[in-house]
C-alpha cells in the first residue's frame, strides 16, 4: 500500500485537489491537513455577512465535513503542518495529541495567506480586525449588535471561536470607524460597515483607490463611498492605532482621529514561513515558485492558491495574484494530475470585480503602463464613457471603459470597466479575448449582442475597442 495523498489546507485549492483526487483515484487514499475549524468556506462573503446581506456564517459553508468524508476524504482539523522532510517524503503535523509525521506519496501545499498588519502599530489593540478569518467576522458582527440584540445562537455553530465572539457581544457598540487600505477589502468593508450605521472613514496611502484597476475604476468608486457617506482620505497613510486596550483613534501622517473600531485591510502574505528549512522554493513576496502542473522545485510536492505563484495570462512570466477563480482551478487540475493524468493549472489575468453600494467595477491583463513596459511592451490606453444600453430604454447608465494595447503587436494587455448597470460582469468578454491573445482589432468585430434592455448596438467594450483602434491608425499617419 502506497503512502497517501496529503493535502496542506482544507479550503479552495485543498478542498479541490482533494475532491478531484478522491473522484479520479478512489482506491487511493488522500489526507487534509487543516490547522483550524473551519472548512470549504467563503472569504469572498464576508463582507456581506457583516453588512447583514448574508444571514449565517454557516450559508458561508460550501462542504460540511460530514461532505468531505462522504467523498472518501480523510480530513483532519486542528492539525497543523510545521514542517516538511522532502528527503524522507514525510511532514510533521502538530495536533492536541502531540505531533507525529506523516509519509506521503505526494504532496500539496494549499495553505493561503494571512492579512498582513505589521508596519501598523497598534493592530493587535481590542477592536482591531482584519477581514481573513471566519472568526474575524463573526467577532465583528458580535461588536456591531448592540448587546440586547444580540442573538447567542450565533455562537452555537461548532467551528466559531465561541469565546471570541461572545467577549466582543459584550462591549460598547462602536460609532466610528476605520478603514486602512483602499483595496477590495476595504472597499467592501466600507459599505459592510456604512451597511451597520457606522461614520466611516477609508484611508489610502497611494492617490486613488483600487489601484490595480486604474484610476477611472478608482475615482468612481471614491465618488460613490463619498455620496454614501464615507469619508475616504487619499494619500494618508495610517502609521498607528491607538488606545490602552481598544482602539481609540486612529494617527496618520497629518492628524489623530478619534474612532472606536478599525479594520486593517493592506494586503495578504502566503502562509509559507514553515518552508523556510525546506528546498521548496520561493520568491520574495513568500509566494512558492510553480511550473504549469503546479509543480514546485522539489519532486512530489506541488503547490495552488494563495500560497503560490502562476503564470501570467499576458506576460507569460510567473505571477502572484491571490484570487478564488484560480486557487479552485489550479487545485482540480493537480488533483487530476496525482491521480495520473497530467493537467495544467492554467493561467491568471488577476480578473476580478468590485462593488461600492450600486457602483461595480472590473478588472483583467496589465492596465497600468508601467507593470506592461516592464514585461516589455509598449502601452497606450484609451478611456471611453458610453451607456450601457439603448439610451432610451430605463435604466441605461454611464460604463467606463479603458483598454491598454501594445503599440507594436496591436493586441490586447488588459481593460478595466465601471458603470451602475451590470458593468462589472462585463470584464468576462475582456478576459477571454486576453485568453485568446486577441488584437484590438479582432476583440472590435466581436459578434456581441444587441437589444435595447441589454445593450446598445455598440456595447461599451466595442466602442472602446473602435476608438483605440482609431489611435493606432493615427499613429501610423502622424
Ligand atoms: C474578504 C475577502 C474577500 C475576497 N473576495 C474575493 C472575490 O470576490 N473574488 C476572488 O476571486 N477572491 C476573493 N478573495 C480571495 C479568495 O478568498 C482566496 O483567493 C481563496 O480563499 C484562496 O484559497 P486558498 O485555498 O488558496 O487559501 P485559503 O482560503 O486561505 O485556505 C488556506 C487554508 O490553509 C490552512 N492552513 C494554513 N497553514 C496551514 C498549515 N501549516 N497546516 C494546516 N493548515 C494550514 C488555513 O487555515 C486555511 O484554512 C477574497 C478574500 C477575502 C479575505
Amino acid at each position: 500500500m502506497s503512502d497517501p495523498f496529503v493535502i496542506v489546507g482544507g479550503d479552495a485549492a485543498g478542498l479541490s485537489a482533494a475532491s478531484k483526487f478522491a473522484r479520479e483515484a478512489p482506491k487511493q487514499d488522500v489526507v487534509v491537513f487543516e490547522k483550524g475549524s473551519w472548512v470549504s468556506y467563503a472569504h469572498c462573503g464576508m463582507p456581506y455577512y457583516v453588512k447583514g446581506e448574508v444571514d449565517s456564517l454557516e450559508d458561508l459553508l460550501t462542504l460540511t465535513p460530514a461532505d468531505i468524508e462522504e467523498r472518501g476524504i480523510e480530513l483532519r482539523r486542528h492539525h497543523e503542518v510545521t514542517g516538511i522532510d522532502t528527503e524522507r517524503n514525510s511532514v510533521t503535523v502538530e495536533a492536541a495529541g502531540g505531533q507525529f509525521e506523516q509519509p506521503y506519496d505526494s504532496l500539496l501545499i494549499a495553505t493561503g495567506g494571512h492579512a498582513i498588519t505589521a508596519p501598523i502599530e497598534g493592530a493587535t489593540l481590542e477592536n482591531a480586525f482584519t477581514m481573513h478569518s471566519m472568526d474575524s467576522a463573526a467577532a465583528l458582527d458580535a461588536s456591531l449588535t448592540p448587546p440586547s440584540d444580540w442573538d447567542p445562537s450565533k455562537t452555537t455553530l461548532e467551528f466559531v471561536d465561541a469565546d471570541l465572539v461572545d467577549r466582543y457581544a459584550t462591549t460598547p457598540r462602536p460609532e466610528t470607524a476605520a478603514i486602512v487600505g483602499g483595496g477590495y477589502v476595504g472597499v467592501e468593508m466600507a459599505e459592510a460597515l456604512v451597511g451597520r450605521d457606522l461614520d466611516v472613514h477609508l484611508f489610502q496611502r497611494p492617490d486613488a483607490l483600487l489601484p490595480p484597476f486604474g484610476r477611472p475604476v478608482g475615482e468612481k468608486i471614491a465618488a460613490t463611498l463619498e455620496n454614501h457617506g464615507v469619508t475616504v482620505h487619499l494619500e494618508t497613510g495610517v502609521d498607528e492605532l491607538r488606545g490602552d486596550e481598544r482602539v481609540e483613534a486612529v494617527a496618520t501622517d497629518s492628524e489623530v482621529l478619534p474612532v472606536d473600531l478599525a479594520l486593517v485591510g493592506i494586503g495578504i502574505r502566503p502562509n509559507t514561513e514553515f518552508l523556510a528549512e525546506t528546498a521548496i522554493e520561493t520568491v520574495e513576496s513568500g509566494a512558492i515558485v510553480t511550473d504549469e502542473y503546479g509543480r514546485t522545485s522539489v519532486d512530489s510536492v506541488y503547490a495552488a492558491g494563495d500560497c503560490a505563484q502562476m503564470e501570467h495570462t499576458v506576460t507569460g512570466e510567473p505571477a502572484w495574484i491571490p484570487l478564488g477563480l484560480t486557487a479552485n482551478r489550479a487545485g482540480r487540475a493537480i488533483g487530476t494530475t496525482v491521480a495520473g493524468t497530467l493537467t495544467e493549472t492554467g493561467a491568471v489575468a488577476g480578473t476580478a470585480a468590485v462593488k461600492a453600494f450600486d457602483m461595480e467595477a472590473g478588472r483583467t491583463g496589465l492596465i497600468d503602463h508601467e507593470a506592461a513596459q516592464s514585461a516589455g511592451f509598449d502601452p497606450i490606453s484609451e478611456t471611453i464613457t458610453t451607456a450601457s444600453r439603448s439610451g432610451y430604454y430605463p435604466g441605461a447608465a454611464d460604463t467606463t471603459v479603458t483598454l491598454t494595447a501594445d503599440r507594436q503587436s496591436e493586441k490586447l494587455l488588459g481593460g478595466s470597466i465601471v458603470g451602475s448597470d451590470r458593468a462589472a460582469i462585463r470584464i468576462d468578454t475582456l478576459a477571454t479575448a486576453l485568453d485568446q491573445d486577441m488584437t484590438v482589432g479582432e476583440l472590435e468585430r466581436l459578434d456581441l449582442a444587441y437589444a435595447p434592455p441589454f445593450s446598445p448596438v455598440w456595447d461599451p467594450i466595442l466602442v472602446a475597442a473602435k476608438v483605440l483602434n482609431g489611435r493606432f491608425d493615427e499613429d501610423v499617419s502622424g
